[in-house]
């Protein structure tokens, strides 16, 4: 059993069914404690680490845990690790509406050449709280940011992230495909692949 070091539904919906699919069991961090870790590393992986340290060392058990954002090639990387509060600047919360708002405003005038961006994720899983090997996977999922919101629908950035080979923004890309082709997807698999291989060692 290990803990899912995350309090957002939609991440447990598409990580849970991929741990349960490789044979291995996992429950939310929020079945065992409330509150979480403050995310104030430089990378995704620093973040990813500290998360899944935190819920070990409150529940004693194995943990499994992300961090992911999208990074806009012309805006040099950002929003990166600060996507979830792009609109409220290092500190305090934004919604993805004044976040997705933000990011139009910043990319105004760019033509599509220079719209290029990834969503990026790092998960790392720790086998106890002071685990010197963590297991560590990415993933990225590359597309172009539209110039307007497809829809008023779809988490964070969704809406206006279009994946040119599926032709669809991320919003319109139904979820059994998108939690099999993401940036969290991709991540998440890396390390459960690790993971077989450590318990058949
Ligand atoms: P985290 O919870 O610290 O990993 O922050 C993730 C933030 O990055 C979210 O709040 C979104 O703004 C953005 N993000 C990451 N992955 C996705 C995705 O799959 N769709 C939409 N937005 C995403």
């Amino acid at each position: 059993m290990m803990v899912l070091a995350t309090n957002n539904p939609h991440k447990v919906a598409e990580i849970s069914p991929m741990i349960f699919s490789e044979g291995f069991e996992c429950k939310p961090q929020q079945s065992f404690f409330n509150g979480d870790v403050e995310e104030d590393g430089m990378t995704f992986l620093e973040n990813a680490l500290k998360k899944a340290r935190y819920a070990s060392a409150q529940t004693g058990l194995p943990a499994i845990a992300d961090d992911s954002g999208l990074e806009v090639t012309a805006l040099g990387g950002q929003p990166g690790i600060f996507s979830a509060r792009y609109a409220a600047g290092t500190t305090g919360r934004a919604s993805d509406e004044q976040n997705v708002e933000k990011l139009l405003e910043q990319m105004a005038g760019l033509p599509y050449a220079q719209r290029r961006a990834r969503y990026s994720c790092a998960v790392v899983y720790v086998e106890h709280a002071e685990d010197a090997m963590p297991l560590v996977g990415v993933g990225h999922w590359y597309g172009e940011i539209l110039m307007q919101r497809r829809s008023e629908q779809g988490i964070g950035y969704d809406d206006v992230m279009w994946i040119p080979n599926l032709v669809k923004a991320v919003s319109e890309i139904p979820l059994d495909i998108k939690n099999r082709m993401s940036h969290r997807a991709q991540a998440v698999q890396m390390v459960l692949n690790q993971l077989k291989q450590k318990v058949q060692a």
